[in-house]
């Protein structure tokens, strides 16, 4: 405890695998050298809370605040930042000094190693927080700050491809979808069977196809992302691009791979997974989101009902994003 005890604040508790957040009564965290003391304004909820949640990549230390897509004010001086996964590096090591910072082996994530933005206050180091654009909302920006920069970062993997297959229609495919399209692509975009309304919701951002995740895209792919955790997409992916076309996984966490016979990659078809981000990553996207303009659509829950929209993003109950707001 410290000198200011007296000061608390709601926080959504990690305490362990497989329970519900916990609505706890805690102190507000104080900043440490180098850490900005920030109010959370909104939280974007991701697929990798699931996981974490389900033990699919482990809390070392509960229990922890859960939430890393954060906006949020800095106190006291009111400027409006974004906190990504994606919280503390090391600086020294061979990935830190070679711009691969995302692979740093002792890199610290917000809302698993740092607590997150599932709390009306956060502390985060200023070197990972980033501006965030004027004329997105709140709750609207929250989503930029994972769904997007990783989806960001899959397509840069992409390189200029122009038919780009995107597997899973969730938070981050109708981000990219719209980013796509302002560079000129064409996106194929794929989703569980007889998942009408997300097939409905991506030609509506512009995809040219919409259909189910078995089913062949009309042309072959240049390349693929896929962002549904689902290991049994990866062949299909794979015999969905074209000879020299690469297939791109976007998640922390998917289910086994499934064999598939060496004809699927040959040709030079490339197969690779994204991890994390780099804040380069973040500085790019968060310039370019502005000028597409990148439209979110968003379904807010508050604080305390963080599980509800955790259940409802594990259901599918909803197009879009997932973001809490104290
Ligand atoms: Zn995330
Ligand atoms: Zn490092």
């Amino acid at each position: 405890m410290t000198a200011d005890a007296g000061r608390s604040m709601r926080a959504m508790l990690f305490e362990g695998v497989g329970s519900p957040l916990r609505l706890a009564e805690v102190a507000v965290p104080e900043p440490g050298p180098g850490q900005l003391l920030l109010r959370v304004l909104a939280c974007g909820v991701c697929r990798t809370d699931l996981h974490l949640l389900d033990g699919e990549v482990e809390i070392a230390q509960p229990p922890r605040v859960l939430g890393h897509q954060i906006v949020a004010r800095v106190e006291p001086d009111g400027r409006r930042v974004g906190v990504p996964w994606l919280g503390w590096t090391c600086g020294e090591c061979a990935y830190c000094r070679s711009g691969r910072e995302n692979l740093c082996p002792r890199a610290r994530f917000t809302g698993r190693d740092i607590d997150g933005g599932f709390a009306d206050y956060a502390v985060a180091d200023e070197r990972f927080c980033f501006p965030i654009p004027d004329g997105f909302p709140d709750d609207q920006a929250a989503p930029l700050l994972c769904a997007g920069l990783i989806g960001y970062r899959c397509l840069r993997m992409c390189g200029d491809a122009r038919r780009l297959g995107l597997y899973g229609f969730g938070a981050a495919a109708h981000i990219l979808v719209q980013v796509a399209r302002a560079q000129d692509r064409e996106v194929y975009a794929f989703t569980r069977d007889g998942d009408d309304v997300a097939q409905a919701f991506a030609r509506e951002l512009g995809a040219t196809w919409a259909g189910p995740s078995g089913a062949a895209p009309p042309e072959p792919l240049d390349a693929a992302i896929i962002f549904a955790p689902d290991g049994g997409l990866v062949p299909l992916a794979l015999r969905a691009v074209a000879p020299g076309g690469s297939v791109v996984c976007g998640g922390i966490h998917m289910s086994d791979i499934p064999s598939f016979p060496y004809s699927d990659l040959w040709e030079e078809r490339e197969l690779r997974s994204v991890a994390n981000l780099t804040r380069r990553d973040g500085e790019e996207f968060l310039r370019l989101a502005p000028e597409v303009p990148v439209h979110t659509r968003v379904r807010t829950y508050p604080l305390e009902r963080a599980n509800e929209a955790l259940d409802d993003l594990r259901a599918g109950r909803f197009s879009g994003a997932a973001v809490v707001v104290p």
